[in-house]
């Protein structure tokens, strides 16, 4: 049973030069990269993709990390893709919760700079990627 998810490479990783990194992990775990584009991230863009988080505290912040310099958006396929990718990239606190193997485990100190986003379900992935990548949605 095959699955997709929508993985971000955030602008904190693309401007360290960890897309390679990145893609690399995810191809190395048996993954298949099934769409890949590097993009600037409009406010409207953003607000939608973490509409989850509009009440949080961090929202503001967050959104200005989002948008602050191009992400690489890809949707990855695979068995288990999903929950594949978020052992991928580690828990979201790259200190507290990522352990030591994982992308933000290994790579990252800050819980807002954590490189990586990965759908967190299917109704998740399903949203989300037809929000990046509205062209693969036959809906
Ligand atoms: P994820 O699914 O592991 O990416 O984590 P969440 O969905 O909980 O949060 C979305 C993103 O918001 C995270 O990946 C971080 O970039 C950021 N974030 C989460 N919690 C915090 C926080 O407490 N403070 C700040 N500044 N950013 C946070
Ligand atoms: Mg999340």
């Amino acid at each position: 049973m095959t699955e997709r998810t929508l993985i971000l490479i955030k602008p904190d990783a693309v401007s360290r030069g960890y897309i390679g990194e990145v893609l690399g992990r995810i191809e190395r775990k048996g993954l298949t990269i099934a769409a890949l584009e590097l993009k600037n991230v409009s406010n409207e863009l953003a607000s939608s993709h973490y509409a989850e988080h509009a009440e949080r505290p961090f929202f503001g912040s967050l959104l200005e990390f989002i948008t602050s310099g191009p992400v690489v958006a890809a949707v990855v396929e695979g068995p288990r893709a999903i929950a594949a990718f978020r052992q991928l990239a580690g828990g979201t606190d790259p200190v507290e919760k990522a352990t030591p193997g994982t992308i933000r485990g290994d790579l990252a100190l800050e819980t807002q700079e954590n490189l990586v986003h990965g759908s967190d379900s299917a109704e998740s992935a399903a949203r989300e990627i037809a929000l990046w990548f509205p062209e693969l949605s036959n809906a």
